[in-house]
């Protein structure tokens, strides 16, 4: 299936992710849709072939989202990236700076008003209406513009929730300026206290999109702008690299990075991989290796035939991958946008319900109410900066209308747009930190979720660097070594790195080698060109299988208790053992550690291995893991089969796997660990990449999922408890009885508290 990306601009909030992911969703052929407002992207699979690509751009363009196809242009990208820090980071400072100015001034003007400050300005009526004025001209307008032209297109969001606050708020305050005889309350306070939350919650929300643009950013910095061709022999020019080709020629000095994915045509020299592959030693380039877009020349200069450039890099996959990944959000994120999307609906059916209710049928329950004398949550002079809305009423229809107005003053959810991603940044930014890569905020969610873990252990828990410990039942230790290291340079097992190491470290030759098929979890077979019959080389039980006979007394020479802890091949030459060599390979540093404290914790923790019965045992005796929860001998649909049996059974399910040859289990898990380095984040089909080959990150990444989704369960319910609280005190429900209204500045407190706590609890994530 085939999936597209978009790229989105002009998305706000919850309500806009709604509205965009609806288009989309009722778009002819597309599947599986998410939208990010963080990256502002849209992510989805085409389903059919009805899928009209323009037609859905331009749906998304009239309804206010601007759009185009997610561009795989390189240079574009790079282009991007380096305005974006430049000129955004700016503005994004404005917003704030704005954002303090007017908050500041509000508190004066409330200080000032209670007596605190002895100013005659900052209490002047005027002065506040001036800051006001500005407030909505300045830092407002645009906040105000989008809000009511998503009004007028019929699909409400956050911002128009905010412009009607505020500018019914505004006009209200102006109203009662020049009329006072009109009865209104002047409160010029409170639109700038508003639009400060707005845009210093919005200002948080930037800081979140900067912070996953910048790590894209760095990856793209490995790119370089220009590199040399060569025009012949010895003459070369420099060019800008987006003008490459493949099959060009070009010089690639010391010091410099490799412009695109090349292959080695002269020279030699150090190169360092590890921003692509994670690899932290430098690798030696020879005539004939291939090297990837970004690594950085270190010793001497090459010359390069250029394979594959712009979009087709290795790089640029990396980069793409990242992308994809960011715009997958947690479904209790999707829940927050959809009760969003729909709040402003809700909210102006209150007002609504609230002006008729006030203007029509309140007098008929209770002929008397507008006596009442407001006597609780405001304070109430008719002049002052701000009395609640309502409480100098003094008929229905007065009374009627300042109280809709309440509620679409206070009904402001920026608490709301900020639970869930304020959580999620914190937290994946956290694990980043400790080298562990969520591969999307749903992948968060899951992890929180599991109670199962599985570990591979060839590469997992094991370190995965095998080194030959001897030979047994040989004749020739060197030709059986030759022989097997010429077959496993097919190989990506760490097996077959074992082999071909010692092999280089003695100076042996490879033969070369024909028809090979790699068996996954089983060994390798093939054939050499200099002798005839099939060759074989991978564990004694595949081997038996394939009619190969292996002696009695080899047998139990294994199964001795020397033998136990070594991994053991076999080689055949045409049916028939050549011998077998014992590989050893040492426990992770922090394998025996990290599992007793998962233990600790309750997760249930199994073994799966290929490898045989007394070495898988012998291994799980080291990490104190109990019989009957491991397993031997498993081929990888083997394992697969024991995972969909354990989620059957309802456990949530995690596997840890070094990701070459578990691809299968991994995607089967709930969540797919991959332990390693920088290029298996592309390969590896995993959830979460444990970098840096450490297992410890793995009790904290899922205890941080743990206590994130905590979080953002506690922000919903302060976010939506703000809600809850004053919109029906602001409609009016205590009136009658009480006489309580509530005033617009304890409404701005309350929902600035809403805010702050969202923020700060988010923040004292550890
Ligand atoms: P684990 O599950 O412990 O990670 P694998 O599934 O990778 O183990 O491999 C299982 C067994 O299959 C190994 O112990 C080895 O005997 C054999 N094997 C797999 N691949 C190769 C190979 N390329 N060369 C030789 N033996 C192999
Ligand atoms: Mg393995």
């Amino acid at each position: 299936m085939k999936s597209i990306q978009l790229n989105i601009s002009g998305m706000k909030c919850g309500g806009c992710v709604q509205t965009v992911e609806k288009i989309l969703n009722n778009s002819e052929g597309t599947k599986n849709v998410s939208v990010n407002l963080l990256t502002e992207s849209a992510y989805f699979d085409i389903h059919n072939s009805q899928l009209n690509i323009d037609e859905i751009l331009e749906n998304l363009s009239n309804n206010g989202f601007p759009s185009k196809i997610y561009s795989n242009d390189f240079s574009e990208k790079i282009n991007k990236a380096a305005l974006y820090k430049k000129q955004k980071w700016i503005s994004k400072w404005k917003k704030l700076n704005f954002a303090f100015i007017l908050l500041f001034f509000s508190v004066l003007g409330h200080l000032a008003e209670g007596g605190f400050i002895n100013s005659p300005l900052l209490g002047n009526i005027f002065f506040h209406a001036s800051l006001a004025t500005m407030a909505l001209l300045l830092p407002g307008r645009q906040i105000v513009i989008k809000g009511f032209k998503s009004f007028l297109q019929n699909r409400p969001d956050m911002d128009t929730l905010v412009a009607l606050g505020v500018t019914s708020a505004y006009s209200t305050s102006v109203l009662s300026l020049i009329f006072p005889e009109s009865g209104f309350p002047c409160f010029f306070n409170e639109p700038v206290m508003l639009l400060g939350f707005i845009l210093l919650g919005r200002f948080l929300e930037d800081r979140a999109k900067y912070q996953t643009n910048s790590s894209i950013g760095e990856l793209l910095e490995l790119q370089p702008e220009t590199t040399y061709i060569y025009l012949n022999e010895n003459e070369v020019k420099e060019i800008r690299v987006s003008k490459l080709t493949p099959g060009d020629e070009i010089r690639v000095l010391a010091g410099d990075r490799i412009p695109a994915d090349c292959i080695v045509s002269k020279g030699n020299s150090l190169v360092d991989v590890s921003h692509i592959t994670g690899e932290s030693k430098p690798i030696e380039a020879n005539e004939g290796d291939n090297l990837l877009n970004g690594s950085l020349n270190l010793n001497s200069s090459l010359r390069l035939r250029v394979e594959k450039v712009g979009s087709d890099t290795s790089l640029a996959k990396l980069v793409n991958l990242i992308e994809s990944i960011q715009s997958q959000k947690p479904p209790i994120q999707r829940l927050a946008d959809e009760i969003a999307g729909k709040f402003t609906y809700f909210v102006l059916s209150i007002s609504i319900i609230s002006f008729f209710f006030w203007w029509k049928i309140a007098i008929r329950l209770w002929p008397d109410f507008l006596s009442n004398h407001n006597n609780g949550l405001s304070i109430h002079t008719n002049h002052s900066l701000h009395s609640s809305l309502g409480s100098t009423a003094d008929n229905p229809l007065n009374l009627a209308i300042q109280l809709s107005i309440a509620v679409l003053v206070i009904a402001c959810p920026c608490a709301l747009g900020l639970a869930t991603p304020t959580v999620i940044t914190v937290a994946s930014g956290k694990a980043a930190k400790k080298g562990i890569l969520f591969k999307g905020g749903d992948k968060i969610e899951i992890a929180s979720k599991i109670d199962t873990i599985i570990f591979d252990k060839t590469g997992t828990l094991t370190k995965g660097a095998p080194y030959i410990k001897g030979y047994e039942g040989s004749h020739d230790n060197k030709f059986l070594l030759q022989i097997s290291a010429s077959l496993e340079s097919e190989s990506r097992h760490p097996i077959a790195f074992a082999l071909i190491e010692e092999s280089k470290k003695q100076n042996l030759n490879l033969f070369p080698i024909k028809n090979i098929k790699t068996e996954s979890g089983r060994g390798i077979s093939g054939e050499l060109e200099t002798i005839s019959g099939e060759v074989k080389v991978g564990n004694l039980k595949w081997l038996e299988n394939n009619d190969i006979k292996i002696s009695q007394g080899l047998k139990n020479l294994i199964q001795s208790d020397d033998m136990k802890k070594y991994t053991i091949i076999g080689v055949s030459l045409s049916k028939n053992l050549l011998g077998c060599i014992l590989l050893g390979d040492s426990l992770r540093d922090d394998a025996q550690v990290s599992i007793e404290k998962l233990r600790d914790n309750n997760y249930e923790i199994y073994i799966f291995s290929g490898d045989r019965k007394e070495t898988v045992i012998d291994l799980a005796q080291k990490v104190k893991c109990k019989q009957d929860r491991i397993e031997w001998g498993l081929l990888p649909e083997d394992k697969l089969k024991n995972i969909e049996c354990l989620k059957k059974n309802n456990h949530k399910v995690a596997m840890v796997g070094d990701g070459i040859n578990d691809a299968p289990a991994l995607a089967a898990s709930n969540l797919g660990i991959a332990v390693g380095s920088g290029t298996q984040i592309a390969k590896a089909n995993a959830d979460l990449v444990l970098m840096g080959d450490k297992l410890s990150g793995l009790y904290y990444s899922l205890e941080i999922a743990k206590k994130a989704i905590k979080k953002i369960k506690q922000n919903l319910f302060w976010a939506f408890g703000y809600n809850v609280l004053a919109i029906p005190l602001a409609a009016g429900i205590l009136y009658p009885k009480f006489g309580i209204l509530l005033s617009p500045s304890i409404a701005a407190l309350l929902m600035a508290i809403s805010s702050i706590t969202v923020v700060l609890n988010a923040l004292s994530l550890d």
